[in-house]
């Protein structure tokens, strides 16, 4: 009697676990097919309300995050600077004729200084901050030239 007792309470569990797993399929496959009748608008609002959520519930990980992503940021940050700078020499060489004003050689783009005629040299890094009309009038008062005649001009300079 006892052990037929028992008999019966294991195959009621196995009923019941099968009966939850069911069920949980069921809520699943709902959820589904809930999910396969979202717009993609309503489906990106969720997905934004899950996240809210999930940024309240676990703070520190959107503090991971955010750093994250700000070194992320940085380091475009950097590299647009950096694209930027070397267009704007690109288009200041260009402006000045493209070639040694001292040699008449043409080089790659690193290879020219902006040489101040009677003044400060001008540093392309810097000029990147200027106004685009204060920018040509700087350039105005430079000549280009290439790395060696530039050192050249100031040997000279530094003799007289
Ligand atoms: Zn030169």
């Amino acid at each position: 009697m006892e052990d037929q007792d028992t008999d019966l309470k294991v195959m009621d569990l196995e009923e019941l676990r099968q009966e939850i797993a069911e069920k949980k399929e069921k809520k699943l496959e709902a959820t589904r097919q809930w999910r396969a009748s979202l717009s993609p608008e309503e489906r990106r609002a969720m997905h934004k309300r899950h996240n809210l959520l999930y940024k309240e519930k676990y703070p520190e990980k959107l503090r991971e995050w955010k750093k994250a992503g700000y070194i992320r940021n940085r380091e475009a940050i950097v590299i647009e600077r950096r694209r930027k700078r070397h267009k704007l020499k690109a288009e200041m060489i260009e402006l000045k004729g493209g070639k040694c004003v001292d040699c008449g050689g043409t080089f790659p783009a690193y290879a020219y200084d902006f040489h101040h005629v009677n003044g400060r040299d001008m540093v392309v890094g810097n000029l990147v901050l200027l106004g685009r009309d204060a920018l040509l009038e700087e350039l105005n008062k430079c000549i280009l030239l290439c790395a060696i005649c530039h050192r050249g001009r100031h040997v000279m300079d530094d003799e007289d």
